[in-house]
């Protein structure tokens, strides 16, 4: 099995990465409740286009007070997205969700991140290499978007909270690191193993689904407390630590299990996932309509 990752290396930098204390600023503690929407994130995509444009000097700018040396000595601070999940299979959901996402916080790119042994659901009826294959079918092409098998190089219950680890000690303790998550798995964040290690190792955003906007569980509001900020620009003035909530340009009420369930009842899944991988589906046999 080979590992997918094709991080940026040498990017260390000497600083130590800041507590989150440190991170929250007043401004960005104001805690709005509403996920940022498409309007808002053409406005911020207009600041963020303006400062990738001049990553080179407005990053060294931003950040000048807390890592001085950093931009001269070692190129600008890596932004990079874990979106990780089971992926069985992945659909265009993840696929637009995954392309927005880099958009609206002007990241490098976004990892597809496939769950080797999902800590907190039942294991998927797909093996993980068939699953991270029709990832990496699915994406082929787009570089923005990398397909990342490190989970399946661990043992165990596949712990975001290790991978994020992983990232964190590749890309640098002043890269500035995003755990993307759909509202439905944000409202179980709560109950997630070492919860309070997401943060420490990087921020946390949201992505609003349809269909999916039931309350915040108490363990959860007491997770991010004091956390939340309201823009991009909040986010990545710091390296992780914070949550934002993103209402993306296109919302759509795709899922795995919707895509499972028509394929088990041999039901067309064209144009809910891309043809390549309803071929490599299809070529190996995989979610066969039940013989009943
Ligand atoms: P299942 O139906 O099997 O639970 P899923 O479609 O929710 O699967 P996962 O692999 O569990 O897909 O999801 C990975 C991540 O992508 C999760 O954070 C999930 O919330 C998010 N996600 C899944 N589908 C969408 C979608 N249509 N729009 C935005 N985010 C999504």
């Amino acid at each position: 099995m080979k590992d997918h990752v094709s991080p940026a290396k040498g990017q260390v930098a000497p600083e130590q990465t800041l507590t989150n204390e440190q991170a929250l600023s007043p401004e960005a503690l104001e805690d709005t409740q509403r996920p940022l929407n498409a309007d808002s994130l053409a406005q911020e995509r207009e600041a963020v286009h303006h400062d990738t444009e001049s990553a080179h000097d407005s990053r060294s700018r931003t950040d000048t007070a807390a890592e001085p040396s950093f931009e001269g000595c070692l190129g600008p601070v890596p932004r990079v997205a874990m979106l990780g999940g089971t992926f069985d299979p992945i659909h265009h959901g993840h696929l637009r969700s995954a392309i927005e996402l880099r958009e609206a916080l002007g990241l490098d790119h976004v990892l597809l991140v496939p769950s080797h042994q999902p800590p907190h659901r039942a294991a998927p009826g797909v093996s993980s290499d068939q699953r991270l294959a029709m990832l990496e079918a699915a994406i082929e092409g787009e570089p923005g978007l990398k397909a990342d098998g490190r989970e399946l190089l661990r043992d165990g219950p596949s712990y975001s909270a290790d991978t994020l680890a992983s990232l964190r000690a590749e890309y640098g303790p002043q890269a500035r690191l995003v755990m993307a998550i759909g509202h439905d798995a944000f409202l179980k964040l709560g109950d997630w193993h070492a919860a309070d290690r997401l943060f420490d190792e990087a921020h946390v955003v949201v992505i609003e689904r349809p269909d999916h906007d039931a309350p915040l569980p108490r363990a959860l509001e007491a997770l991010i407390q004091g956390r939340e900020v309201d823009s991009v620009a909040a986010l990545m003035a710091r390296p992780g630590g914070h949550l934002l909530r993103l209402s993306l340009p296109t919302r759509m009420a795709i899922s795995a299990t919707f895509v499972r369930e028509r394929l088990a009842l041999g039901d067309s899944v064209r144009y809910l996932l891309p043809e390549a991988v309803i071929r490599h589906i299809e070529a190996h046999g995989l979610y066969c309509p039940s013989s009943s």
